[in-house]
């Protein structure tokens, strides 16, 4: 993968960061991606200088069309060529379905999947000319099992494993994988924010009796962006400690 350009929206911390330090330490240049531009440029700076490679800190926020637009112009700009894309950047607003405000719902579905569809969009039309590319969506669990209280965010997903399916056969022929990996529970701010009960509860669910970290979910990314796993497309690993299987 040394001298690949990759893309992770949502990077600035939490699961996308990790990965992006995982791609850098394989010499693959990255563009750090977040809705929040001071910490997008902080983070691309860290990293720079922590691994040596080249790197861009842009802030969009991935349910805008423009602002997708503009990421790929300027990533284009500086890398020429963009190999692999991570869609990451995910969000949670949790109610009970008849609490569920219409905001909470359009918001979670916009990021998480929409955002998906517009970086996918972009990210193709790059690759298919490359005859190259490795796109990795972000899924999860509860895409599989459902969860009380997660109605657009576990939609969200079930929605981005059928996209990873769609696109998988659409682009195959032009070279581009599109695979996903789905985490259970991986401690990151996301999960930290839940109450210590549920996280007992959810703990009782794992076979492997612990939560999942940042790099066991950053070693699937890394593993399906491999040039050597263009064998495999329209997956999804779980990486979920055996909470399903
Ligand atoms: P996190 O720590 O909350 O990080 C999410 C990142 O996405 C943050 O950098 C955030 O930016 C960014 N972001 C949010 N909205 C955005 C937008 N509209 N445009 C661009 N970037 C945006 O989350 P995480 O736990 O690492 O999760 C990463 C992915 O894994 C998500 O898709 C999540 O659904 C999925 N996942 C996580 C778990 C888990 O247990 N943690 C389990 C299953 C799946 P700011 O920092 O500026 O807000």
């Amino acid at each position: 993968m040394k001298g690949q350009t990759a893309i992770i929206t949502g990077s600035s911390r939490g699961i996308g960061r990790t990965t992006a330090e995982e791609f850098a330490k394989r010499g693959v240049n990255v563009v750090i991606v977040d809705i929040d531009d001071t910490v997008a440029k902080e983070a691309a700076e860290e990293i720079k200088a922590k691994f040596g490679i080249e790197t861009l800190g842009l802030k969009a926020d991935v349910s805008n069309a423009n602002d997708v637009k503009i990421m790929f112009e300027e990533a284009i700009k500086k890398f020429e060529k963009i190999e692999i894309l991570v869609n990451n950047a995910g969000i949670t607003k949790d109610n009970l379905l008849i609490r569920m405000k219409d905001e909470e719902w359009d918001a979670v579905l916009n990021i998480n999947l929409k955002g998906a569809f517009l970086c996918s969009r972009e990210a193709v039309k790059i690759m298919s000319k490359l005859k190259y590319g490795r796109i990795i969506n972000i899924a999860s669990v509860v895409a599989f099992i459902g969860n009380p209280g997660q109605v657009n965010y576990s939609a969200s997903k079930a929605g981005l494993v059928a996209m990873t399916k769609t696109l998988a056969k659409e682009y195959a022929s032009r070279g581009i994988t599109v695979n996903a990996v789905a985490p259970g529970f991986i401690q990151t701010a996301m999960t930290d924010k839940l109450p210590e009960k549920v996280k007992e509860e959810m703990l009782k669910m794992i076979p492997l009796s612990r939560f999942g970290t940042t790099n066991d979910v950053a070693n699937a990314i890394i593993f399906l962006a491999l040039p050597e796993s263009g064998y495999i497309t329209g997956q999804v690993i779980h990486v979920n400690g055996g909470m399903y299987m």
